[in-house]
């Protein structure tokens, strides 16, 4: 692990129809901040309404545009290898740029790099891959010919905790399926953003394919993706508020829609469980990103025979976490993104000690480390009326509750409106399948805390979103089925 210092990659334009641009607002910009420290590592231009038109602009006429259209299903394969490839060649440079302005630990930023330019890769074979059908017909004149193909222009909006992997995941399906797309990223993260966009740039990807557009007022661009014709398609990844917004203002204009937002993931450790398996997948789930993941694990839910021993051995395990600026090589937990999420943190951690749940580690901000850093912490004992037990902390906070069967597990596993990822520990294999089975989740990790892959469907159920990424089924969100019927043969 070694710093080599800030590259070529880092971009103070935005990205429209090919050019590297300014804000059409008297080239106005937003500085971008390291979490860790406060310091303004870059400035990015502050698009408008008006920017950002221009940008729908130029994907429509890309994605009308003979340079794009007349690809075949291999060039387009072939340019996302060549993008692939070029992550691959700078993914120290721009896991450095992650980690500046995200405050990820660099081990996991430099995993983010690789596990985004999986779906890269993942996108570049399936492109080749979107098969139609051809189907019996009932009459002997007929023949039922299925297609796919593209919806046209595809609007992205992707969070800070993924600053790569989210935008990869979306355009590299989008851009396999023959799509154009406009980008905005997270006013967080647009310097990684803007940097694998440069990437695509120099892959030959054509101008207008892929167009990023900063902001730092996001409200006014979303509603225009909702509200534009020439916009088909959105994917969201972020907040559960912001994507029912974004659900409601795009159904007049019937729009396909992909949301992935958060998840109150369960936990269960049943007696039956290896516990140190148990404990590492715990670690893995839950301190990634900082516990910053709409996977992380929100609830741990423990059986009454193994529970002094989990806790005691999550315990140690967590008082050696090593806390610090993500630039250290060794450093395990980061700064949170901003001074909103602290407060929720914090806010969530007083909210259960006013309802006499247990803190038995942490339980502070830590300021001699920054203003955002905030104590791995473990609550014990959290009633179901604390904010811990029923909405999504987003930082490193164990919340664990005691049960006494199945049964009751899974109920209160299952007592929640979202339903992203769940995890549980059992070495019972008639128990194994009964909860897989039963847990209202889109995502299960069984003897497993981190279950993302390119390979598999990522996605959620009840409101925990629409739609899936990842796997074949990610390019469902980008194409249109169309039945063609060859009659009078
Ligand atoms: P988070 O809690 O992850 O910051 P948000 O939902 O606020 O979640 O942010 C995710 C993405 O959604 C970011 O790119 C952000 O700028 C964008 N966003 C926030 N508000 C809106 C909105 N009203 N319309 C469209 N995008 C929005």
């Amino acid at each position: 692990c070694r710093m080599r210092g800030f590259s070529a990659l880092v971009q103070d334009k935005a990205l429209v129809d090919g050019a590297w641009v300014d804000s059409s607002n008297a080239k106005a910009t937003f500085e971008v901040r390291n979490p860790a420290n406060g310091a303004v590592i870059g400035k990015v231009p502050n698009m408008t309404v008006a920017d950002a038109q221009k940008a729908i602009d130029a994907a429509k006429q890309a994605y009308e545009s003979k340079e794009w259209r007349s690809l075949t299903a291999k060039d387009r394969s072939n340019l996302l290898k060549k993008w692939h490839k070029l992550i691959e060649q700078h993914s120290q440079e721009i896991a450095e740029i992650m980690t500046a302005e995200s405050g990820k630990p660099i081990n996991e930023s430099k995993g983010e790099v690789a596990y985004g330019n999986a779906f890269v890769e993942w996108f570049a074979e399936e492109a080749r891959r979107i098969y139609g059908e051809i189907v019996p017909s009932a009459s002997p004149n007929r023949e039922i010919i299925v297609m796919k193909q593209p919806i046209g222009v595809a609007a992205l909006i992707t969070p800070w905790n993924f600053p790569m992997a989210m935008i990869t995941r979306k355009a590299g399906a989008a851009l396999a399926a023959g799509c154009t797309v406009v980008v905005k990223p997270s006013e967080d993260t647009p310097l990684t953003a803007l940097a694998v966009a440069k990437l695509a740039v120099d892959a030959g990807i054509p101008k207008g394919v892929i167009n990023v557009v900063t902001t730092n007022k996001a409200a006014p661009i979303g509603d225009l993706f909702c509200k534009s014709p020439d916009v088909r398609g959105i994917s969201f990844t972020g907040s559960t508020e912001v994507g029912k917004l974004l659900f409601r203002n795009s159904a007049d204009g019937i729009k396909r829609i992909c949301l992935e937002l958060g998840g109150n993931a369960p936990f269960i450790v049943f007696d039956s469980a290896d516990i140190e398996k148990a404990v590492d997948g715990a670690m893995a789930s839950k301190f990634r990103n900082c516990g910053q993941t709409c996977v992380s694990a929100n609830r741990f839910f423990v059986q009454d025979g193994v529970y002094d021993k989990f806790v005691g051995q999550l315990k140690k395990r967590v008082e050696a976490l090593k806390i610090g600026d993500g630039q250290g090589c060794d450093v395990q937990i980061g700064p949170l993104i901003n001074e909103m999420q602290f407060n929720k943190v914090s806010g969530f951690v007083e909210d259960a000690r006013s309802k006499k749940a247990n803190i038995i580690l942490g339980g502070q901000p830590l300021p001699d480390k920054g203003s955002l850093f905030y104590a791995p912490t473990i609550v014990t004992d959290v009633p179901p009326s604390a904010q811990l037990y029923s909405e999504e902390v987003f930082g490193p906070v164990v919340s664990i509750i005691r049960f006494r069967d199945e049964d009751e597990a899974v109920k209160k596993a299952n007592d929640t409106r979202r339903g992203l990822a769940g995890y549980f520990y059992s070495e019972n294999l008639q128990q194994v399948f009964r909860v897989a089975k039963r847990l209202e989740v889109g995502m299960v990790g069984v003897n497993e805390g981190i279950i993302s892959a390119a390979e598999a469907p990522f996605g959620g159920v009840k409101e925990s979103g629409v739609g899936r990424e990842g796997s074949k089924h990610g390019i469902d969100d980008y194409v249109d089925i169309k039945y063609i019927c060859m009659g009078n043969l």
